[in-house]
């Protein structure tokens, strides 16, 4: 806790922790779980009945939207932060241009053993031993890049503050990192939903309907992989048909294998169990703050906030966040909870127009979080981070 405040976040904090650190809190994985549930199943549904494969990360190329220059992609970044926050802008045009901090390379450059790059390495950390985060991002021209670029950066901004603050890294709980890179996400959709061309903000949307759609998949996956009980938490997610979706049946074998003492399988299920931890609910929590503070009309309480996801004054936990932002009960985190998932299924498919639902569906099924060879599509995706 920083600088000894006290916080009257919305607590009853049964958090579990493991390796990785603090997970989140019971009470936001209640209120996030309860208002997406319904929705979650809606979405199964509705891609079965079309006759979809899970098409869930089909960014990239499989979104039909005008080309972008990597130098449009840095441009869009820094006008989206700056819409935002300031200081946050700032941050962001030093380190993309700079090449030491962030590296970018053109796709097709790569050859076909490399491994395609999109990640932010956080300072002195196993891969990135110097004293400042690195952003690497292999861009292949589309609205992805200005997105996973916002993302990146995102993650490097959140390192260079809780360094200033003279903490490091892994001093930021493990469930801070994606809600802190999702919230700058956000503000990239935001952007381009006010573009020029019309082609730019339907492609915006749809990539915000492909990437929230994974996460509320994924959410129910991640659930299932803490609790021991997947078989239970996929059906009451995902209905009767829930071994359809890879991730759930892999989760589902792992817990299998791991409960009767494979060592390899309980790693991989810990790796598992923290990926699918922490994207899902920072990806939606990221949204829910974005929009909050986006409704904030006092300036100063908006730069708290973002001052406590970011951890500019050192490390924080999601109730702090909440804390600092007016969530103080768990009535309005529920309300908060259920204007996200409103806004979520706002662009889910089912609820659009046919044109629409052709081209979500005709995603690629590329997992970004597995590293997998894809002959077609060139080098293969690193995990995001
Ligand atoms: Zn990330």
């Amino acid at each position: 806790m920083p600088n000894g405040e006290q916080t009257h976040a919305p607590q009853n904090l049964s958090a579990f922790t493991n390796t990785a650190g603090t997970y989140f809190p019971d009470t936001v994985v209640k209120a996030v779980t309860s208002a997406g549930a319904a929705i979650a199943h809606d979405m199964f549904e509705a891609h079965r009945a079309l006759g979809s494969d899970m098409p869930l990360n089909g960014h990239g190329k499989n979104i039909p939207d005008p080309p972008f220059s990597i130098e449009d992609s840095k441009k869009l970044v820094i006008d989206a932060f700056r819409a935002f926050d300031e200081d946050l802008a700032a941050r962001a045009e030093k380190i993309i241009n700079d090449k030491k901090r962030c590296v970018l390379r053109d796709l097709d450059s790569l050859g076909p053993k490399d491994i395609r790059q999109m990640q932010c390495q956080p300072a002195e950390t196993e891969d990135n031993p110097g004293t400042f985060a690195v952003v690497r991002l292999d861009y292949d021209g589309t609205i992805n890049d200005a997105v996973y670029l916002a993302h990146e950066v995102g993650h490097a901004i959140a390192d260079e503050m809780v360094r200033n603050a003279e903490f490091k890294h892994d001093d930021t709980k493990a469930h801070m990192h994606e809600i802190q890179s999702h919230l700058l996400q956000h503000t990239m959709y935001d952007h381009l939903s006010k573009h020029d061309d019309p082609a730019v903000r339907q492609g915006a949307e749809k990539h915000f309907a492909l990437e929230m759609a994974r996460y509320l998949y994924h959410l129910p996956v991640g659930l299932a992989a803490q609790d021991g009980q997947p078989e239970q938490v996929f059906s009451d997610w995902l209905g009767e048909n829930w071994r359809d979706y890879d991730a759930a049946s892999e989760i589902a074998d792992k817990n299998t294998a791991a409960a009767q003492g494979d060592k390899k399988a309980q790693e991989r299920l810990d790796d598992r169990r923290d990926f699918m931890h922490a994207h899902p609910l920072g990806a939606i929590a990221g949204l829910a703050l974005y929009n909050h503070i986006q409704k904030t009309e006092n300036a100063g309480k908006k730069q708290d906030v973002i001052a406590s996801l970011m951890g500019k004054n050192g490390p924080t936990r999601i109730t702090d966040v909440l804390d600092a932002a007016g969530v103080d009960s768990a009535a309005k985190l529920d309300a908060l909870a259920k204007d996200t998932m409103s806004d979520i299924a706002a662009a889910i498919p089912g609820r659009k127009d046919a044109a629409f639902e052709s081209s979500f569906i005709a995603g690629g099924n590329d997992a970004p979080e597995t590293v997998s060879k894809n002959e077609k599509k060139g080098p293969a995706l690193t995990a995001r981070s």
